[in-house]
Order: C-alpha cells, then structure tokens, then sequence
C-alpha cells in the first residue's frame, strides 16, 4: 500500500487529532509514552500515528531512521513537527531541550562524571566553548551549564562563574 498522499489515510489522520497549539494530537489509542497508534492502515498491524503521518504528508521515512518530533508533544503527527533523525539525534535534541535526565546512573547519559570534570577544568582554563562542546558532542550552552554548576553540581570540578558576553 502505498502511504504518500493517500486520500484515506489523510482523512483517517485528521479525523483522529484535536489541534492544540499548532500540535495535531493524537485522540485515539495512545503507547504508555503518549504516541498515537493508527489502527486499520493495513490488515497485518497496527502503526505509529505520527510515522504514518510522516509517510502520508511528507513521504517515505529512510531505513533505521527515526521521527523525532520538534514540539516534544509524542502525541503530536502535525507533519510540519516531524524530521527524521537517528536515535544519537533524538538523544542530542532531548538533551539540548533539557529533558534528559541528569546523573551518570542513567543509561542513556551521554556523558560520565569523568567528562564533567574535565569541561569543568578546560572551561576554567579559559578555553574555549565551541571545542569543548564540539568534543563531547554536546550544546554550547549545555557546557555553560555544566562549568557553572547548573547541571550536575554534585559531581565535582572547578566551578566557574558564567563568562561575560562581550
Ligand atoms: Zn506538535
């Protein structure tokens, strides 16, 4: 079956959402996390609401690629929400958007307590933050916050007062 512009599934898609601020939110069966789930797109299962709409508005997701969403809202199949990315992008963007959970007890943290202290010290040598961040494949201002103590303080490390932009 072919997905792209399909006129059924276009009308299965806007009859299921309720629009909230711009997001097309998934009304009907939901996953735990709060993705929609399509039902009836084809006898053999049933799909990712917002997958489908990505298939359906703007065309076939490339293989191993996942859609991540820009607005955060899982429930969201608003296309123009939607991109593609791999899983490092859907851990980079969740970090930059600060809803990754912080401390090196959880799995999918990017960065150990080792790393911390070591942007800590180079920050404090006055280095500058592009490389830095550039290393560990983090935002530049994600090693603002780092350096300053505002993300894992507990961790240890010279803590730095915030640079003045000039
Ligand atoms: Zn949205």
């Amino acid at each position: 079956m072919e997905f792209y512009g399909n006129d059924v599934l276009i009308d299965k898609i806007l009859s299921g959402v309720r629009v909230v601020d711009g997001c097309w939110e998934w009304q009907k069966c939901r996953m735990p996390k709060g993705y929609g789930i399509i039902t009836g797109v084809t006898k053999a299962k049933n799909y990712l609401a917002h997958r489908i709409s990505h298939e359906v508005f703007i065309g076939p997701i490339p293989d191993k690629l996942k859609v991540c969403h820009h607005c955060d809202n899982t429930s969201c199949v608003n296309p123009m929400h939607l991109f593609t990315g791999t899983q490092k992008d859907n851990i980079r963007d969740a970090w930059n958007k600060n809803r990754m959970p912080v401390g090196e007890a959880h799995p999918s943290s990017k960065l150990t307590e080792k790393d911390v202290i070591d942007i800590r010290k180079r920050f404090a040598t006055r280095e500058k933050i592009r490389p830095i961040a550039d290393d560990y494949g983090i935002a530049l201002g994600t090693v603002r916050e780092i350096a300053t103590g505002y993300r894992w303080r507990s961790v240890g490390g010279p803590i730095s007062k915030p640079r003045i932009k000039r």
